[in-house]
């Protein structure tokens, strides 16, 4: 339904967004993911039409809305908004507040914002004010708000960032579950990873303006297209290795990877828990556990190679290693990069040879 070509956007010499094309489908949620700073809320200001574009388009339904010559303005864009600041109007009740872009007549309203504080679970706040409230409620009755006029599109900014930890993973649930059951098409920007790959059906990752890679949140996860995305969503492993004749050598010994790509090979990606470590005694060890963090469900270790060279390998709490413990460590499962920290296609979970 939506469809950004080629956007851009400069503010004087600084350039905020680079040649970003998506497509958003009917019903689809997609994530807008990447570090403060990197053009995420300027990427949403120009779909939503708060923002002219320096360049490209973006298209609804097939039909130009932003371009060179083209700008419908945002209320024409039927686009619901929230934002981190839950921005409710502070003079209206929590019903009038949803009313408020309900068109009709009162009887059609009524029905309306008893349907959506329904949705929301709230149905005891109709006549309260904003500041008697807590911030949960708010964004519940913002989302109540937004989605009051029958929005196409659902558009949020960091909307869960003013809340604490435990309500976030709460209300992300629910306000997932929400406009699901709406129907309604989501993008949502945020800088946290969690909260991307846990609420979208698509993540678009951003760095500097530019759009890295797009997929589903295992494709990003397992199959992270540069280095730095291998480590900005989750935890990563970078390890230098060389082309050696016929294989790539390792600190975990000689991998066998076909030689177009083990010849372009610099860097090893290994998840923590795509490690295999055994104990080391009987002389084979190629590591030192150096430190050993318990947290419940899973195991942290620290390891030492020896060629200096630490990793971070997570694995069952079941297996108990002690700081200074001699271990033979595999990996088994990795993918390759180049000098350029890209990813080289069909390196991956290859086996290892010895
Ligand atoms: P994010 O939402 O990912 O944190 P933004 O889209 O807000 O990033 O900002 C991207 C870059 O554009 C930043 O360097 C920011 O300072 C700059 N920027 C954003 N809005 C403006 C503006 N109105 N004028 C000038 N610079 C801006
Ligand atoms: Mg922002």
């Amino acid at each position: 339904m939506i469809e950004c070509r080629n956007l851009a956007k400069n503010y004087g010499t600084l350039t905020a967004v680079s040649d970003i094309s998506l497509h958003l489908r009917e019903q689809e949620f997609i994530s807008i993911l990447g570090p403060s700073g990197c053009g995420k809320s300027t990427l949403l200001r120009l779909i939503a039409g708060l923002e002219v574009p320096s360049a490209g388009q973006v298209f609804l339904q097939d039909k130009e809305i932003s371009g060179k010559k083209i700008s419908l303005p945002p209320e024409r864009r039927k686009f619901g908004m929230i934002f981190q600041d839950f921005a409710l109007f502070p003079h209206l009740s929590v019903e009038d507040n949803i009313a408020f872009g309900v068109n009709g007549s009162a009887s059609a309203k009524q029905q309306r914002v008893k349907e959506l504080l329904k949705l929301v679970s709230l149905p005891h706040l109709a006549k309260k004010m904003p500041h008697q409230i807590s911030g949960g409620e708010q964004q519940r009755i913002a989302v109540a708000r937004a989605l009051a006029p029958r929005p196409r599109l659902i558009l949020m900014d960091e909307p869960f960032s003013n809340l604490d930890y435990q309500l976030r993973q709460q209300l992300r649930r629910d306000i997932r579950d929400i406009l699901k059951h709406e129907g309604v098409a989501t993008i949502l920007v945020t800088h946290d990873q969690v909260e991307a790959i846990t609420f979208s059906d698509r993540v678009l990752l951003m760095h500097d303006g530019k759009m890295v890679q797009s997929g589903t949140p295992e494709e990003i996860y397992q199959h992270p297209q540069t280095l730095w995305a291998s480590s900005f969503v989750g935890e990563a492993n970078h390890l230098s290795v060389e082309w050696e004749a016929t294989a790539l050598n390792s600190p975990f010994g000689l991998l066998n990877v076909p030689a177009d790509i083990g010849k372009e090979t610099r860097i090893l990606m290994v998840r923590p828990e795509d490690f295999v470590l055994e104990s080391g005694t009987d002389g084979k060890s190629n590591g030192i556990v150096k430190t050993v963090d318990f947290s419940g469900s899973v195991q942290t270790l620290r390891v030492e190679l020896k060629n200096g060279e630490t990793i971070q390998v997570s694995g069952s709490p079941h297996l108990l290693w002690t700081p200074e413990d001699s271990v033979k460590i595999t990996a088994e499962r990795y993918l390759c990069f180049d000098s350029a920290g890209n990813r080289l296609n069909g390196c991956s979970s290859a086996r290892i040879s010895k």
